[in-house]
């Protein structure tokens, strides 16, 4: 159990979100966490609560006006039930590397693909909003580049058009226990990743590996003055002039030490490729911006699984939700 109170394996999913009504509940919680407040007339207490089981509507006792527990989410408008939606909800924001819609269908025993492509289409859309704020500051940035491999329908099978990608990533380090008495190559790894950021640097206007391309990449996404690490790449030999301290590896053609020098960059590469290619056999050009916002969300939520949950089904929450204790036992109750 995540100590925030999220489910952290199937089971204790299915524990928590059992049947509709234990979504509706959820839903409730988050909107109202002092209790239903009606939209219409404002009036404060328990709404009129209709017996069918797939309902997810509240009538307020005074001006019996109905309120829909989905308008404005993710699911609002839709006849798809609401635990389908939050089963989707926490495949696509908890399992790495993602879903493709004919996985999804048959995960969540949906009858019909386009229903599937639909949902699965809806909650991408709540999860691909591009990250705005500066990564680095007071952590190293990793900076690199790969070519991704896209696809065009009319050309036939195989890999046309390849697609450069930047990426960089924060260096953040653990602190060991001071007690640590483990022989060193016992411990674990003593640096993780930290945020994320990936951008398609082909096709925009200056030349893709160019040091314009390269430098407006790292000025948009790192906050100056942050140590930024790169290859010996030429491309990159401008970034002292425009604010940061670079620390470019100088000796070229080792392997060993390139990968000694940028591992996280280069393991995020190589999972982003699997992805890709395993996941959706390949993506177009055009849409590989929203597969790479995509997968930039979900990686900088994966310590943060609830965040991620949410945003998926479009839930603004702006309170602390109900604990997993809460939901788990039915106790969850609106303060009277
Ligand atoms: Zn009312």
């Amino acid at each position: 159990m995540d100590p925030r109170g999220f489910p952290t394996s199937l089971p204790e999913f299915q524990r928590v979100f059992p049947n509709d009504q234990a979504c509706a509940k959820y839903l409730e919680a988050l909107r109202w966490p002092e209790g239903f407040v009606c939209p219409k007339c404002g009036v404060v207490g328990e709404p009129y609560r209709f017996p069918t089981r797939s309902s997810v509507v509240l009538r307020c006792r005074t001006c019996k006006v109905n309120t829909s527990l989905t308008a404005g989410t993710t699911m609002q408008s839709s006849h798809t039930p609401l635990s389908t939606w939050f089963w989707g909800a926490y495949l696509i924001t908890t399992q790495t590397p993602g879903q493709s819609a004919l996985q999804f269908q048959r995960q969540l025993g949906l009858s019909r693909y386009e229903t599937a492509y639909q949902i699965l289409h809806k909650l991408r859309s709540g999860m691909v909003n591009p990250e705005r704020d500066l990564i680095g500051g007071k952590y190293p940035v990793e900076v690199d580049e790969c070519y991704v491999g896209g696809r065009t329908q009319g050309e036939g099978r195989g890999v046309h058009h390849m697609a450069l990608v930047a990426g960089a990533i924060e260096v953040r380090r653990r602190a060991p226990p001071s007690d640590d008495r483990t022989p060193a190559p016992k411990r674990k790894r003593s640096v993780y990743a930290g945020r994320l950021r990936l951008r398609v640097v082909s096709g925009l206007d200056a030349p893709p590996r160019s040091a314009e391309a390269l430098s407006a990449f790292v000025l948009k996404n790192i906050a100056r003055r942050s140590v930024v690490r790169t290859d010996g790449y030429k491309g990159y030999a401008d970034l002292v002039d425009v604010g940061y301290r670079h620390e470019a590896l100088t000796l070229r053609g080792d392997p060993d030490k390139a990968e000694r020098h940028l591992p996280l960059i280069h393991l995020v590469f190589s999972n982003l490729q699997t992805w890709l290619l395993g996941t959706h056999h390949g993506v177009s050009q055009h849409h590989l911006q929203a597969y790479l916002n995509e997968y930039v969300f979900r990686f900088n939520r994966r310590f943060y699984p609830m965040t991620a949950f949410n945003s998926a089904l479009g839930l603004a929450v702006n309170s602390a939700p109900p604990t997993y204790a809460q939901l788990y036992s039915g106790a969850w109750k609106h303060p009277a």
